[in-house]
């Protein structure tokens, strides 16, 4: 294999400039609804393998408005926050959150492979707040002092940036903890960079004794292509559990025929429907809410359209609640 061919290596080859990527498509960045943004705080990155999805020439292609950094992410609404929902009071330990019973979530990264604008952790302290090595010792002994945890969630950022090596190791040291039952992974990878399911990793996964389920994030149909089914088939095929999470993301797939679609998408590739999240009200993202009105008429149009197994949970998070708050049965 060549060094181009390595899943780091188109990591590293990802676009980090949005006029870099209008150009590549075709698109005349005059022709683009709003003007764009330069971005430092939360940078514009998209790998190729995403962008090679979207559609040449079209500025309102649901991809591309995804990752493309708008002039509005710079206004001030009320009711949007830096800390949207309550992150930083569930962290116990620097890159150890706890918020619901018998689940921990471990921020493993703060790096992503894509940079969705609507993120709701854009604005995270990933420098203080992320699982560093020196500390992780602390937070794997809450783990182990805690036997009512039997699941531990790899999140961040995306725990899929993360070397095999690393993997392994963490999730060793997970599995040593006797009360630790399920170990989940919450990533966008298999979506923006399908080379990353590669047949170490898979074999990491399938060799610890704990029950592992990934859950990917994919918004929108295009999202699927055929590398990206088969890197979701290879997991399910190992007897992994897949799930899907969904954002509600305004002029991006607030439609019901669109998410019906998803779901019968991600069906093929052996995932099913987790949660359609209503929009967490991050800073910088208000742009992207659907009213909940809309999105009540939405979540019945899948209803009606689909299987109940096809039809995703739509859910809020309010900061302090138990659960994430289900919105309609
Ligand atoms: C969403 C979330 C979880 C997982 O919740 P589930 O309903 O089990 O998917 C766990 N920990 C934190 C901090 C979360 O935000
Ligand atoms: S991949 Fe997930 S964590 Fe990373 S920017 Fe997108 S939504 Fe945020």
């Amino acid at each position: 294999m060549t060094m181009s061919n390595t899943w780091q290596a188109q990591l590293a080859d990802a676009y980090i400039d949005p006029l870099a990527l209008l150009k590549d498509l075709g698109i005349n960045p005059n022709d683009l609804p709003e003007k764009i943004a330069s971005r430092t705080g939360f940078a514009f990155k998209v790998t190729r393998s995403f962008a090679a999805r979207m559609k040449p020439g079209d500025p309102l292609d649901p991809l591309l408005r995804q990752v493309l950094p708008s002039l509005e992410e710079d206004k001030i609404v009320p009711g949007f926050h830096r800390d949207p929902v309550g992150d930083l009071e569930a962290i116990e330990e620097p890159g150890l959150l706890h918020k619901y019973q018998g689940r921990v979530l471990l921020i493993t990264t703060g790096a992503c492979a894509i940079h969705c604008r609507y993120c709701f952790r854009r604005n995270f302290p990933y420098q203080e707040q992320q699982l560093a090595k020196r500390r992780e010792s602390i937070s794997l002994e809450r783990i182990k002092e805690d036997p009512s945890i039997s699941e531990v969630i790899f999140s961040g950022g995306d725990p899929l940036v993360l070397s095999n090596d690393r993997l392994r190791t963490l999730i060793a040291a997970i599995a040593a903890i006797p009360s630790v039952e399920r170990l989940r992974l919450h990533t966008r990878l298999p979506i923006v960079l399908p080379s990353r399911i590669d047949p170490e990793l898979r074999d990491i996964l399938q060799s610890t004794r704990l029950k592992v389920i990934v859950v990917i994030h994919a918004n929108h149909s295009n999202e699927i292509n055929d590398e990206v089914h088969q890197a979701l088939e290879a997991l399910s095929l190992q007897g992994i559990t897949l799930l899907n999470q969904t954002v509600l993301l305004k002029g991006i797939n607030d439609d019901a025929d669109l998410l019906s679609d998803l779901s019968h998408r991600l069906f093929e590739g052996g995932v099913l429907p987790y949660y359609l999240h209503l929009l967490d009200r991050a800073q910088g993202t208000h742009h992207f809410e659907v009213e909940e009105a809309k999105a009540k008429a939405i979540y019945e149009g899948l209803l009606s359209r689909l299987p109940g197994y096809l039809v995703p949970k739509m859910v809020r998070e309010e900061k302090g609640a138990p659960s994430k708050i289900p919105l309609l049965g």
